[in-house]
């Protein structure tokens, strides 16, 4: 079900209370990446435009439920400032009588940054009182923190039982983008996945098998499911209790009718270490001193056909330990075809979006979704409480 969106909400004059997601890296008081807050711009900058009383508010890191200097919001308020070209009045709580008095001095286009949400344990507790004397101090609740959809916390699901609540922009990006890949993905549909470890992705796996034409895996996961094949793989990250779930999911997709694309050679290493000597091996030949470290060149040849011919491609997870360049190639060729779907093409994960970055490739994707956990819980099926909270469209 759609969610509504902020464009249907009455904001103009109105008290608009923003949960964003500025949870940011910092160092000595200076924000080192600020991706996430520019990620928001788009809503904040509507509502501003729109005449609406901005009031923010977000978490950062994990002060455990008190006041940690070096967690406060200042420097965050400092950056938006910048990036806006407008004051933003930082508040040194985001409850209590200063931050209500400040709040109902705002001026249409005004915007202030509530202090960190998590100072209280109320916050992560989802306390009813909480949520209810955060949510005076709005008339219009926006949700754009999609990232932080997956948590039942006062700010992202509490709230919205005291205020209308509306998706962000941001928000509606993802829900978007990642429904249509749950809901009405254009055919031929092809999930990459890898990264480390199939625990980490067993449900989403499990989920997207329903969905997708073609299951491509690779990387450290890949290990696991040619262990299910019958091959060595060696001193490879492997998870060998997980073999009979690997067998399971190959069996699923074969009376489904689906494809599933392994490796059909990997490049192998003693250990995954700057100037180690590499070699490429067929899967069946995995030496029982070598770990496999990246796909080999037939294998990512094979991969990025498939991934071509796609309408709708879903990647999370590098097919190789990414952060060398000796076991990069794969990973970077898989970005290149990704960026060359003739249709939706949808990147999630952290790795996987430095990965990206990496590649250069970045604009080419379709979505790249920040949501971290959040896109995962919602793409293995899960409903979101902070998505649950909104007004339906
Ligand atoms: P994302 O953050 O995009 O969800 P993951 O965290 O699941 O991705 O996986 C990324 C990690 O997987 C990277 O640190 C990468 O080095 C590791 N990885 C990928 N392939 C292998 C492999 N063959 N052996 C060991 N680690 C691997
Ligand atoms: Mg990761």
């Amino acid at each position: 079900m759609a969610k509504a969106s902020v464009r249907q909400a009455d904001v103009k004059g109105k008290r608009c209370l923003v949960r964003v997601d500025f949870n940011v890296p910092m160092k000595n008081g200076v924000v080192t990446d600020d991706t996430r807050i520019r990620a928001a711009l788009p809503t904040i900058t509507y509502l501003k435009e729109q005449g609406a009383k901005v009031i923010l508010m977000s978490h950062l890191g994990r002060p455990k439920a008190k006041v940690v200097e070096d967690l406060r919001l200042g420097p965050v308020a400092a950056r938006l400032s910048e990036l806006i070209g407008a004051p933003v009045k930082h508040l040194r709580d985001c409850v209590g009588e200063e931050v209500k008095t400040a709040v109902m001095a705002m001026q249409p286009g005004d915007i202030v940054l509530l202090e960190n949400l998590r100072f209280h344990a109320e916050e992560e507790g989802n306390d009813p009182d909480f949520s209810k004397e955060l949510a005076s101090l709005g008339e219009v609740y926006i949700n754009d923190a999609f990232g932080t959809a997956h948590r039942a916390h006062a700010s992202t699901a509490g709230v919205a039982a005291f205020l209308p609540g509306y998706a962000g922009f941001l928000m509606e990006k993802e829900l978007s983008s990642l429904g249509k890949l749950l809901e009405s993905p254009e055919k031929p549909f092809t999930a990459v996945i890898g990264g480390a470890k199939v625990s980490d992705k067993l449900s989403v796996l499990k989920n997207l098998l329903e969905k997708v034409d073609s299951l491509v895996i690779g990387g450290g996961m890949a290990n696991t499911f040619l262990l299910a094949q019958g091959h060595k793989v060696g001193k490879s990250l492997a998870e060998p209790g997980l073999v009979d779930e690997a067998n399971a999911i190959m069996e699923k997709a074969k009376s489904l009718g689906k494809q599933v694309y392994l490796p059909v050679d990997v490049v192998v290493a003693p250990k995954p270490e700057v100037g180690v000597p590499v070699q490429v091996v067929p899967v069946s030949e995995i030496p029982d001193d070598q770990m496999a470290l990246d796909i080999g060149p037939e294998s990512r040849k094979a991969f990025a056909e498939i991934i071509k011919k796609s309408k709708t491609v879903f990647w999370n997870g590098p097919v190789g330990l990414f952060e060398l360049e000796a076991f990069r190639g794969g990973t970077m060729e898989m970005a290149a075809a990704v960026a060359q779907v003739d249709g939706l093409s949808v990147v999630g994960g952290g790795d996987s979006l430095a990965a990206v970055e990496m590649s250069g490739l970045a604009d080419k994707i379709g979505h790249l979704s920040t949501g971290g956990g959040a896109s995962l819980e919602f793409l293995e099926g899960q409903v979101l409480p902070g998505v649950a909270a909104l007004k339906d469209a």
